[in-house]
């Protein structure tokens, strides 16, 4: 991506230092999210590799990758499919536990919320450890769903998560590190 364009995506994060806990340092897309043409250009340059790719559907994570899954899924007339936490889906579930640094947590899907061989794109907002986006694509995949790729806006190289996504044999595209 244009270094220019990198920068002023930069630019538009807040970096809340100690939330929610001393020495993390939040990274707030919220500032992003209400700037026009910050929103616009982050979409537009997440879903640039990804037109004309036959995408039948963009999983989005909770609740940040809702935001930005609905607009990339508008842009790639794909559908949408939202990837929740554990207890707040209707219909039908599979879910998925995974490792955080203190504990475990789950996310599910409905169990139909895609088909076998399914094309589809996972969202969200941010990679960090990689655990989310690794349970997010074994979920999808335990359907029978092809993930093509995975995109944030935002990447912590330092915490090594999208070379793990990248591990499964899923590509990974980010904006800003
Ligand atoms: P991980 O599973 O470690 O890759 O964490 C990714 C998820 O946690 C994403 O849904 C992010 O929104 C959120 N997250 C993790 N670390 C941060 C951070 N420093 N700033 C903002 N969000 C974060």
């Amino acid at each position: 991506m244009d270094h220019r364009h990198s920068l002023d995506l930069k630019n538009a994060i807040r970096a809340i230092p100690d939330y929610p806990k001393p020495g993390i340092i939040f990274r707030d897309i919220t500032t992003l999210l209400g700037d026009a043409r910050a929103f616009r250009r982050a979409v537009d340059e997440l879903v640039q590799p990804f037109a004309g790719l036959k995408i039948a559907k963009i999983a989005g994570i909770e609740a940040r990758g809702f935001i930005l899954g609905g607009a990339v899924a508008h842009q790639l007339s794909a559908g949408f499919v939202p990837v929740r936490k554990k207890g707040k889906l209707p219909h039908e579930t599979v879910s998925v536990t995974y490792q955080l640094e203190y504990g475990t947590d789950e996310i599910e899907v409905h169990k139909d919320a895609v088909k076998r061989g399914e094309r589809v794109l996972l969202v969200d907002d941010l990679v960090a450890t990689g655990g989310t986006a690794e349970a997010a694509v074994n979920l999808l995949s335990s359907l029978g769903a092809e993930v093509v790729a995975a995109c944030f806006i935002v990447d912590l190289p330092d915490l090594g998560g999208a070379d793990k996504v990248r591990r499964l044999g899923v590509p990974v595209r980010t904006l800003v590190a």
